[in-house]
């Protein structure tokens, strides 16, 4: 004992070991062999043991002295401690406590989000600020500036926290939050796509322990935390970035050249080695160093850190983002490492392609990818091809290939998919035009992309704002689709979160949404139920969703004038004359004929 007290008293703190990561694991992980990496000044001078009886599996040092790497093998270890042994000239120097964690039950059986969940995208710095007090924060550069665009807003964890029962009124089931972990840029933070460290929620945003509280907060509603992970850069004010641990952790040419964003250079086989290159190794931006999964220890320290976030925080899934610009053998055993640790969980991919042949091709058991013996084990993907098509379909007639034939179409080709249930469906993100800004907030418009979004296969996606007619003019700058949400600031003019702040607008989009999305809660024939559509005519298209007995009639009217429809033609998926329209709770005669108003949408449960 009075040993122990001395090593604690001796050895217990040592100021040149400044960074011990993952700053814990868990006991009886799948990855139970981990690579615990410790940083300081000359910290590669030392020899480094286990003082348990725990195997030590390898020690690499790097160029850089201030790096090690040690990995050992935690399978059948008890939860506890373990203590890591800095030795010089086999002198005992210091010792580091490493804590083994007990999980929390049930975690590997965690369940991913599913096409039975609605997806709310929000941006934190501007969705609404629970704390000004963490406006700006000593030793993060980029300070609190309302007035500029791109500047930080003051939004965080609180604020999300804060707003969750107007969510589940709204009837989404899961969130998805543009990153949250540290970026300390000196500008354009709010983003927070240029991350300075993986392991610490931005304190500007809230802690690690409001993150792991906001995901407790939402299962408490029976709704999901969906992490937006990058494993393809890391922010140039990285701690490890301004101390690279070795030249290659990052890819050089040397240093930055920026990416040319062609994807199609990943599978096309004419491409020239060099433009293969410029894609995959050239930066995303010049603030954003491009991470090097080919190097072992970055794509070890990639896999750790994500497990680490899923399991510390409790999360139900992953969003990456930049998914096609990794390294694609890197990218693809840093899913399977994740899919393999919790079989049940859901990770999209940011596939940004515009051919489904191109977006097929990331998507799990893809006999696309088969074709170069490629598997990412990636389990989603979006339909960027979808989104494409709705930014231009409601406003146009239905001629041969234009109109509703749009959506039609789309979805003819998901013979490519190998799960099309899997694909994100939505109308816009954080990267495009806002969908009301190009219908010129026509309600009408809003009523026939969400009812689609809400009812074909896939998992839809929102983008917050939408739900009360936000518009956002892209080409006016990335701070034009990412506006504050009216009522998210204590002195804001008006509140959109309570029913009564809400202007008539407002009103009528927020009802709408609120109704589908509900409503789409206890459907299973939408979650997953099978898709027939039929050949939209007079820009009319009409498909139903069934399981068994199940049934779901979905028509959209995208014709400028009242169409009647000859029900005969759908006799196949129609067998009863009886309905409710889910939005106005009234019955519907399905008897031969069914007259639909110009610009609107349908949902009929079938009786
Ligand atoms: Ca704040």
């Amino acid at each position: 004992m009075l040993l122990a007290i001395s090593c604690v008293f001796n050895y217990g703190t040592y100021a040149q070991l400044e960074k011990v990561e993952p700053p814990f694991w868990w006991a009886g992980m799948e990855k139970s062999e981990i690579q615990v990496m410790f940083y300081g000044t000359n910290i590669a001078d030392f020899s480094v043991s286990v003082q348990e009886e725990i195997l030590v599996t390898g020690v690499v040092k790097t160029e850089n002295p201030n790096y090690i790497f040690v990995s050992i093998e935690t399978q059948n270890v008890a939860a506890g401690t373990i203590h890591f042994q800095f030795k010089k000239k086999g002198k005992l120097q210091f010792t580091r406590e490493y804590e083994l964690k007990e999980r929390a039950e049930n975690s590997a059986d965690r369940k991913g989000y599913t096409s039975s969940d609605v997806i709310y995208l929000l941006m934190p710095d501007r969705f609404a600020n629970g704390d000004p007090n963490n406006d700006s924060v000593k030793g993060l550069e980029d300070k609190l500036d309302r007035s500029k665009s791109g500047g930080r807003h003051g939004g965080d964890i609180t604020g999300i926290i804060d707003h969750l029962d107007y969510l589940e009124e709204l009837g989404v089931t899961a969130i998805w939050s543009t990153p949250l972990l540290e970026d300390n840029d000196p500008a354009y933070s709010y983003h927070t796509y240029a991350q300075s460290d993986v392991y610490k929620i931005d304190p500007r945003y809230g802690s690690n322990v409001d993150y792991k509280n906001l995901a407790s907060e939402l299962h408490k509603r029976d709704m999901k935390l969906i992490m937006d992970y990058v494993t393809n850069h890391w922010g140039a004010q990285h701690w490890m970035i301004k101390d690279l641990p070795s030249y290659n952790w990052i890819n050089q040419f040397p240093g930055y050249e920026q990416s040319n964003y062609r994807m199609e250079t990943q599978f096309d086989p004419h491409k020239s080695d060099s433009d293969f290159k410029y894609c995959v190794d050239g930066w995303f931006v010049k603030t954003m160093p491009d991470l090097n999964q080919k190097n072992p220890l970055v794509l070890n320290y990639l896999i750790q850190n994500a497990i680490w976030w899923i399991e510390y925080a409790d999360l139900d899934g992953l969003r990456v983002d930049t998914y096609s610009y990794n390294d694609k053998e890197g990218i693809a055993t840093w899913t399977k490492a994740i899919m393999d640790e919790y079989s049940d969980f859901n990770i999209v991919g940011e596939v940004w392609l515009h051919n489904q042949a191109q977006i097929a091709y990331w998507q799990k058991d893809s006999k696309i990818g088969a074709i170069q013996n490629y598997n990412t084990y990636l389990p989603s993907v979006m339909d960027f091809t979808l989104h494409n098509a709705v930014e231009h379909m409601f406003a146009e007639g239905g001629g041969w290939g234009s109109g509703i034939m749009k959506a039609y179409d789309n979805f003819v080709n998901d013979f490519l998919y190998p799960n099309p249930d899997n694909l994100l469906v939505f109308l816009e993100n954080h990267d495009t035009r806002r969908f009301n800004d190009i219908y010129d907030k026509n309600l009408s418009a809003y009523k026939l992309g969400l009812t689609l979004i809400a009812t074909t296969r896939g998992i839809p996606q929102l983008y917050y704002g939408s739900e009360i007619g936000m518009r956002g003019d892209k080409s006016k700058g990335d701070g034009a689709i990412r506006q504050e949400f009216p009522g998210g600031w204590e002195a804001d003019a008006q509140n959109a979160f309570s029913a009564s702040g809400r202007t008539v607008q407002q009103k009528a989009f927020f009802d709408f949404t609120k109704k589908v999305l509900n409503w789409r809660k206890s459907s299973k024939a939408v979650h997953t139920g099978e898709l027939t559509q039929y050949i939209p005519e007079n820009n009319v298209y009409v498909y139903f969703r069934s399981l068994g007995a199940d049934k779901v009639m979905v028509v959209l009217n995208n014709n400028e004038a009242d169409q009647t429809l000859d029900l005969a033609r759908f006799a196949a998926d129609l067998k009863t004359t009886n309905g409710t329209d889910i939005i106005t709770s009234q019955n519907i005669t399905l008897n031969k004929t069914l007259t639909v108003a110009a610009k609107t949408p349908l949902i009929i449960q079938l009786n």
